[in-house]
Parts: structure tokens; C-alpha cells; sequence
């Protein structure tokens, strides 16, 4: 790739990029991505690729919905911008809580919205330390999460994820935490152990964990359906059936982290349904607006709600919120966006593309590189490995899942490398001859691979 064209050196000159290796970028530069259109993104060099990620887990109606800006513009020359703060609202916030208290599971009944997945998870901390100190409960304020969960980057979600660098260098974590060990069989069952026995492993973590720290110190366990940024990790069988049985005989909370697998990415519409969670707090971002706006939504349980209500009662307000919170050309693009997802029928048609996506992936099993082909849903992980049959990982972690992201762009695909795990998470729009394009780009990217290698 030529660097130095003005785009790329005014970028490198002033932009400090997420996760991005600021050295490294200062030598090959950005790939400038100018329009969208579909599952399909193009570059400022008029190249096109499919998005096999849909942005960042996503984009799912597609780039381009001429309905999502429509609804926007009605909305900016309507009301560009009002706050919810002290007993004020708007119609895009009333109608889009409603909408999500009727569609989420259970009887989670009311919304905190925010403007990013991090945030959201910033709420759920502070909300359940606000909770039990409002039901007299001072000391229950621990968290369980997962090594190689991923709940976002602020201070306290980036404490709750469970991934190194997320931490390193930042002194996380910073709130109290455990992270108890990654669900994932084919990395962490151990020598012997069937998948059954590697959950009855994890279950007895978890009550030891509990007896070792006190139930009564333990607010909630936090969990993403299917463990998604940290390597596309389905849970094993009856891991979440088992997880929530210990978690309510201890009176600690469930709280369903769903920021990518809500608004049908598995093939139902929450992710939760798909694993059998009643979660007390379910988070939401992403596919609720197709990230057209930034928007996140804290979705609480009646009773959460009675006692955080009551409180602010006695106190006289509840003191966190955002600028943005409920932002009108957020909500109002997420209101057009489910009404989307429901009149195509897109989660239909994930459960669909998304049983294509995983037999064509599994296919590719054989491959000398694969150790194991993942995921459900629009969903899936292909992790490489340096050794199949001993599962043995390269030397040096990383560099194969990054040659693999930046050739699949030569071949007009863009992917996630998570290490080693190349991710597939495209638009819920995708047919089945875009899937065919996508894996077919992925398989000549493994061949060269390969010879890359050798
Ligand atoms: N939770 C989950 C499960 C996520 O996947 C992400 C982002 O990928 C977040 C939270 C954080 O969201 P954001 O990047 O909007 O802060």
C-alpha cells in the first residue's frame, strides 16, 4: 500500500486511532473508506469490499438504507437535539423504550439509554451499586465476568472485560472484579475431559469463587450470550441453564451483555433466547440502529426498577446521565431501524444465511491451517492454528491473523483478526451468493496464506 498520498499524511498528522499500532500506522498509512452501499464498503481508491464484519459487528440492514436517513433527517429538522434530564422527554426516546421493554424478554420493563456499548456497561455497574445500596445491601458490589469477555473500555466496563490488552497500561482493572475462566472447550477443556465435565469444571469454579469472595458481596455476573470481540466463543452445552441455576440460588444478578448479539445476529432476535437467559439486565447497542447513530440501551428488570425508583425518591434524584442519553436522531433512527429488521424479517433470514455461513465455514475444517470453525447464526470464528492436531498456536500470536486481515482486502473482503481468530459477522441483509463470495475470497486468502508460511 503507497502511504503518502495528502489523505493518508493528514490522517497519520492528527488522528490517534483505536486500536491501531500508532507506529506501524504511521508507516502503511489508512485505508480511507469513503461510501457503502449494501454488504458492500468501497475505498477512496474506488475498491470495493465486502464487509464480513458489518463495520464493527453492526451495520446489520446494510450501508446505504435510504429509510435510516430519512428517519434521521425527519428527525434533525424536527428536533435535532433535547435532553430527557429532569423530567423532560421526547417522542423518538418514549416510543423506542416502549418498543424494547415489549420486544426484550421476561419483564424488563424500563431503559437507560446511553451512546456507546461501554457506557451502557458503565451504567450497569454504577446502577447495581446504586441498587443494593438502595435496598440496604452496602457490601454487594462485586462482579463476575469472563477471561476474554469483552463489555467495552471505560473504566469500569474496561475492567469487566476480560482481555490483556484492554488492561495493560491502563491499571485495569479498577473496580472489584473476578474473571473467572473463558468457556471455550476446544482451548480450555483439558486433556480427557469431555465438553460436559469441562461445564461441571466451570460450574464448581463458579461456587467456589462465590464461597471464596461471600454471595453477599456479589452484585451481578456479566455475560455475553456468545462471547463475541474475544474470539467468537459460543458457550458450551447447558453452560448458561447451569450459570444462572448457581447465580439465582445465591441472589447475584444476570446481566445478558447482547451489544452484538441483539436484534437477531444468532437468529432469534436476542441472544438470549437463543441460550435460554432470563437476564435481570440486558445491554444493547449496535444492530439497534445499525450504528448509524451512536446508541446504547440499559434495559432493567420491573424490580430493579421499583428499587432504584425509590431511592431516587428518598434522595431526591438519580444523579448519571448523558448529554446524549436518548439522543432524538438516535432513537429515532432506531425506531425505523427494528421496524426494518421486522418487515424483511432479517432475523429470519440470519437464522437462514447464518446456517449457509456455518456449513460452508465447517467445510473448510480440513484445511491444514484450521483448528476450529465456530460460531451460530450470522456469527462465526475460524481459528488458525500452527499445529491441528496438537492445536499448537504460532509462535508468535498474531502475525497470522494479521497477514490474513490485510490480504482478505486484496481479495475484496474485510474480516476481524482476534489474534489468531479470523471473524465473519456480516449485515443481517447478506444472501447466500454474498456469502459464497465471502468465503470463497476467505479460502484464497488461506491459500496464500499458506504459502506465505512455507
Ligand atoms: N459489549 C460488547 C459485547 C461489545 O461487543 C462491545 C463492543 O464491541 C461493547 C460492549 C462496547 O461497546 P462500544 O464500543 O460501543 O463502547
Amino acid at each position: 500500500m503507497s502511504v503518502l498520498n495528502s489523505t493518508a499524511a493528514r490522517d497519520i498528522a492528527h488522528q490517534l486511532h483505536p486500536y491501531t499500532n500508532a507506529i506501524r500506522h504511521e508507516a502503511i498509512g489508512p485505508v480511507v473508506i469513503e461510501r457503502g452501499e449494501g454488504v458492500y464498503v468501497y475505498d477512496d481508491q474506488g475498491r470495493r469490499y465486502l464487509e464480513g464484519l458489518a463495520g464493527l459487528w453492526s451495520v446489520a440492514v446494510g450501508f446505504g438504507e435510504k429509510r435510516l436517513v430519512e428517519a434521521a433527517k425527519r428527525q434533525l429538522e424536527k428536533l435535532p437535539y433535547y435532553h430527557i434530564f429532569s423530567h423532560k422527554s421526547h417522542m423518538p426516546s418514549i416510543a423506542l423504550a416502549e418498543k424494547l421493554a415489549e420486544m426484550t424478554p421476561g419483564d424488563l420493563s424500563h431503559v437507560f439509554f446511553t451512546n456507546s456499548g461501554s457506557e451502557a456497561n458503565d451504567t450497569v455497574v454504577k446502577l447495581l451499586w446504586y441498587y443494593n445500596n438502595a435496598c440496604g445491601r452496602p457490601k454487594k458490589k462485586k462482579f463476575l465476568a469472563r477471561e476474554q469477555a469483552y463489555h467495552g473500555i471505560t473504566v469500569a466496563s474496561g475492567s469487566l472485560t476480560g482481555l490483556p490488552n484492554n488492561h495493560r497500561d491502563f491499571d485495569l482493572p479498577a473496580i472489584p472484579v473476578r474473571h473467572l475462566t473463558c468457556p471455550h472447550y476446544y482451548r480450555f477443556g483439558q486433556e480427557g475431559e469431555t465438553e460436559a465435565q469441562f461445564v461441571d469444571r466451570l460450574i464448581g469454579e463458579l461456587e467456589a469463587v462465590i464461597a471464596e469472595e461471600g454471595a453477599e458481596t456479589i452484585a451481578a455476573f456479566i455475560g455475553e450470550p456468545l462471547m463475541s470481540a474475544g474470539g467468537v466463543i459460543p458457550p458450551p452445552n447447558q453452560y448458561w441453564e447451569r450459570v444462572q441455576a448457581v447465580c439465582r440460588c445465591n441472589d447475584i444478578l444476570i446481566v445478558a451483555d447482547e451489544v452484538i448479539t441483539g436484534f437477531g445476529r444468532l437468529g432469534t432476535m436476542f441472544g438470549s433466547e437463543h441460550y435460554n437467559i432470563q437476564p435481570d439486565v440486558l445491554v444493547l447497542s449496535k444492530q439497534i440502529n445499525s450504528s448509524y447513530q451512536p446508541l446504547a440501551a440499559v434495559v432493567i428488570s420491573d424490580a430493579i426498577y421499583k428499587a432504584v425508583a425509590d431511592n431516587t425518591g428518598k434522595i431526591g434524584t438519580f444523579g448519571h446521565g448523558y448529554t446524549g442519553s436518548g439522543h432524538p436522531v438516535a432513537t429515532a433512527v432506531a425506531l425505523e431501524n427494528i421496524a426494518i429488521i421486522e418487515e424483511r424479517h432479517l432475523v429470519e433470514n440470519a437464522a437462514r444465511m447464518g446456517r449457509v455461513l456455518q456449513s460452508r465455514l465447517a467445510a473448510l475444517a480440513d484445511h491444514p491451517l484450521v483448528g476450529e470453525v465456530r460460531g451460530a447464526g450470522l456469527i462465526a470464528g475460524v481459528e488458525l492454528v500452527a499445529d491441528k492436531s496438537t492445536k499448537a498456536k504460532f509462535d508468535e500470536p498474531g502475525r497470522v491473523g494479521a497477514y490474513v486481515f490485510h490480504r482478505a482486502h486484496d481479495h475484496g473482503l474485510v474480516v476481524r483478526a482476534i489474534t489468531d481468530t479470523i471473524a465473519f459477522c456480516p449485515p443481517l441483509i447478506i444472501t447466500e451468493d454474498q456469502i459464497e463470495e465471502l468465503v470463497s475470497a476467505f479460502e484464497r486468502t488461506l491459500e496464500d496464506t499458506v504459502r506465505w508460511i512455507a
